[in-house]
């Protein structure tokens, strides 16, 4: 039997039994934009994030052009961010006019290397925008205080780590925005696209909404440049069951990444956690110098696995001309060095087994 990156079949089976009648129910109300479920799932979410308002929106990518809008990026302005992450989370900085200046990260925990941070920061810089890297919190205390001594807003990028917290304090509810996603594959995850934005601060809430919805305050009068972005009344009510379902969701995710620690102790270096928050373990990504090799068995072997992420940000076409002399080497060398393994709540302790035996086998 292959095994695939994540089991979104065998979510569905498990949840079928909730969801059809749910997604019937709303299909049969006919409030498809603005319905009861965005709004109960927007209240919902916020509850669990800890966070006084959630602003619903079509993707993680709009969540984040709505963000960097609603802090008043000019053209010029400078964003720092990682380079070893999805790409929207740079190209939507440049959507604003904006630039993103790209700085190194941890060799072990692959964030931003936030004794880096600092350095960068000229008098154009106006934000910094973390990533939660394949679900481990980022020591937004350490950032926060960054920012602050220069005035920099910190919108988090926590598409990768809903449901992770610090210390109690949930990720995307600490920075003075956060950011998250509903892509299939994320731990919080809808039957197609979806976002969330986070804030406590009401008069950027107030601006994001009016950013979400055409840049619409009183309706037919357009104040800004705004965009159509809003979550789907069905992938609303998926959300409000899965919501409730997280945290195991999570929690099983954490309890398979402990098992591949075992079994991999000694084979390739496992996932460092720093401990600064809770790792929810979006993806469990391996080092080896011999990735090429591991990934070729696997492959073989029918397990899929993946590298996250092959290019990183300052190397890719899309910013040579910016970007084309920027080193960045402890990313450059991750780069080459990662491998993903397949990890979702619904992986079996067997299938971990077989994986980790055919790594074994790989390097043995
Ligand atoms: C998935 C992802 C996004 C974009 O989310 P979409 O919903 O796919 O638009 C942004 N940043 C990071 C780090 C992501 O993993």
């Amino acid at each position: 039997m292959n095994i695939p990156m994540l089991d979104l079949k065998a979510e569905y089976e498990l949840l079928r039994g909730e969801v059809e009648p749910a997604v019937l129910a709303a299909l049969a109300a006919c409030q498809y934009i603005g319905g009861p479920n965005v709004k109960a799932f927007e209240q919902e979410s916020a509850a669990y994030a800890g966070a006084k308002h959630a602003i619903s929106c079509a993707s993680g990518t709009d969540a984040l052009l709505i963000a960097l809008r609603a802090i008043g990026l000019d053209p010029g302005d400078e964003v720092i961010t990682t380079p070893f992450t999805f790409v929207a989370t740079a190209s939507t900085v440049v959507m604003c006019g904006a630039a993103p200046v790209f700085v190194d990260i941890d060799p072990k925990t692959f964030n931003l290397d936030l004794a880096q941070v600092e350095a960068a920061i000229t008098p154009r810089t106006k934000a910094v925008v973390p990533v939660h890297l394949f679900g481990q919190p980022v020591d937004l205390d350490a950032l926060r205080a960054i920012c602050d001594r220069h005035g920099l807003k910190l919108i988090e990028d926590a598409a990768q780590s809903f449901g992770a917290d610090i210390h109690g304090r949930m990720c995307g509810s600490i920075g003075d925005i956060g950011c998250t996603s509903f892509y299939p594959s994320k731990n919080l995850s809808a039957f197609g696209d979806g976002g969330l934005i986070l804030t406590n601060d009401d008069a950027l809430a107030a601006e994001l909404r009016v950013l979400a919805s055409h840049g619409s305050r009183v309706r037919y009068h357009h104040h800004v440049l705004g965009y159509n972005s809003r979550l789907d009344e069905i992938q609303a009510v998926i959300l409000r069951i899965k919501l409730r379902r997280l945290d195991d969701f999570n929690a099983r995710r954490r309890a398979i990444a402990d098992f591949y620690n075992r079994l991999l102790d000694g084979l390739v270096e496992t996932p460092f956690e720093d401990g600064i928050g809770r790792h929810v373990f979006h993806q469990y990504t391996i080092l080896s110098d011999r990735r090429d090799a591991i990934q070729k068995a696997l492959t073989e072997a029918g397990i899929a696995c993946a590298v996250y992420y092959p290019v990183p940000l300052h190397q890719q076409e899309m910013f040579a001309a910016s970007h084309g002399q920027v080193k960045l080497p402890v990313t450059e060398r991750t780069a080459q060095r990662c491998l993903s393994l397949p990890i979702s709540p619904m992986l079996k302790d067997e299938q971990v087994e077989r994986i980790a035996d055919t790594i074994r086998q790989a390097l043995t």
